[in-house]
């Protein structure tokens, strides 16, 4: 369906940081399927566990135990850190959202199901995700969506005290709000949203499915603020390119939900949960937040050096280069692709940068001098 622009290369093959199209034309990629692979394309290890799991057991259903989930789910549980918690897995982003919002109605109970979130925030494209995403303009061919959503300007702690209302049962935001431009908020703000979730008794849903597992410069990017989340959900990386969610909740928040309050065929099945057990134990073993804040400081280093980048903002590798021309992102990442570099520009003003947190210190010296050239 056309849901897409018209797409202007076709890949066929990658490894590591870059790809290469049905022509045989190289690319370095610094988008990585929007922040997916994170381990680089055709990473063996993860390749090997997911044949090794075809061969031996792909999918029983929720209705009976399989081993490989809750190895996922405890290593998340230890990476998120702080009180002991449970995790409901799910297929996307999107859906570990739902799952997230869903808790939340249960838990705040009837009169108190509101959910508070920020302009220019991204949570999905379901109908109550794409309520939850603060882009009024992303809801208008859809209304009516979901009641119970209140939106509140990003970063902003006066306004968000004005939105918590008793009817409120949660507040959902980025660390860094990653489709609404790479935006990092004020310091102070992550430790106030806790602090009067903390008196209102409302739950925070920190929505990690960008900037979790490594890209930031720490497993997630709620840990640079010190807070501790109710509920966080992952995706993207989580399979590094086969598709899983996760949604985690400290105990007795998870223990709102009773059997048969959600349910989903495929989440947790063995396939998508050995990448996720893969990966996991790939990230460890290289430690990639470390990886990833060096690589980032290197990258935005490089960008901050040319002319037509008047800024750029963003943590680890999460970034965004605001380009001193504006309306010129858009041509930008197009004549960067046709000089072999993906990027995306996230704004019409910035481009994107979230390249394979294996990405070498090469491959960031290239794209930055291809973009030099791009934008030059
Ligand atoms: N939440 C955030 C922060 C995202 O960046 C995205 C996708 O870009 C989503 C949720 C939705 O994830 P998915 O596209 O897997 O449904």
């Amino acid at each position: 369906m056309p849901t897409y622009p018209a797409p202007a290369v076709t890949f066929v093959r990658g490894e590591g940081a870059v790809l290469w199209d049905d022509r045989g034309r190289r690319y370095l990629d610094f988008l990585a399927g929007v922040g997916v692979t994170s381990l680089g394309h055709a990473n063996p290890a993860v390749a090997a566990a997911v044949a090794e799991q075809a061969a031996t057991l792909v999918h029983v259903s929720n209705l009976f135990a399989t081993t490989v989930g809750p190895e996922v789910a405890a290593t998340l549980d230890r990476l998120i850190g702080g009180p002991a918690g449970k995790v409901f897995f799910a297929n996307s982003g999107a859906e570990a959202n739902e799952c997230a919002l869903k808790l939340a109605r249960k838990w705040g109970g009837r009169g108190r199901h509101v959910v508070v979130s920020a302009y220019g925030s991204f949570h999905g494209r379901t109908l109550a995700t794409l309520h939850a995403t603060g882009q009024p303009q992303k809801h208008e061919a859809f209304q009516p969506l979901p009641e119970g959503f209140r939106h509140v300007a990003w970063s902003d702690l006066a306004a968000l005290e004005a939105a918590m209302r008793p009817d409120v049962a949660a507040v959902i935001l980025e660390c860094v709000q990653g489709e609404g431009g790479v935006r990092v908020p004020d310091d102070g703000y992550l430790p106030g949203v806790r602090r009067l979730c903390d008196e209102r008794g409302v739950l925070l849903i920190l929505d990690e499915v960008q900037t979790g597992l490594g890209r930031t410069g720490r497993w997630f990017a709620f840990q640079h603020a010190g807070i501790e989340p109710d509920v966080v959900t992952v995706a993207k990386a989580l399979g590094n390119g086969v598709p899983i969610g996760a949604c985690w909740a400290r105990d007795d928040v998870a223990d709102a939900f009773a059997p048969g309050d959600h349910a989903t065929t495929f989440g947790g099945q063995p396939l998508a949960a050995s990448a996720a057990r893969a990966v996991l134990a790939e990230m460890e073993r290289l430690d990639v937040p470390s990886l990833a804040a060096a690589a980032g400081e290197r990258l935005a280093k490089g960008l901050e050096s040319l002319g037509a980048v008047a800024s750029v903002r963003g943590r680890g590798l999460l970034l965004a280069a605001e380009l001193t021309a504006p309306g010129t992102a858009g041509d930008a990442a197009a004549r960067a692709l046709e000089a072999g570099l993906v990027v995306n520009a996230v704004t019409d003003s910035a481009l994107r940068l979230e390249p394979s947190l294996l990405v070498t210190d090469d491959e960031i010296d290239e794209a930055v001098a291809v973009l030099g050239e791009v934008l030059g």
